[in-house]
């Protein structure tokens, strides 16, 4: 799985790339846990371009949750 996440990032020597395209052509468990990667980085690059506030924006969730927490600890 390690390899096929390099082989998404492009980080794999060509020899060992080409060893996880063939391994997918016959590997289906492995081509659909690939393709779901594979639509998960291109989500999450799309959003780094777009979104230059995610950092404000993952503030403001962590806040969130701590508040969320908070409250349910004195919900009793
Ligand atoms: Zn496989």
């Amino acid at each position: 799985m390690s390899r096929l996440f390099e082989h998404l990032d492009g980080e794999l020597p060509p020899s060992l790339d080409t060893w996880v395209r063939e391994h997918l052509a016959v590997c289906g468990g492995c081509l659909a846990r690939t393709q779901h990667q594979r639509a998960f980085l291109r989500c999450l690059h799309s959003r780094q371009r777009l979104t230059p506030a995610t950092e404000a924006l993952r503030t403001r969730i962590e806040q969130a949750l701590r508040e969320g927490m908070a409250r349910s600890e004195h919900s009793d």
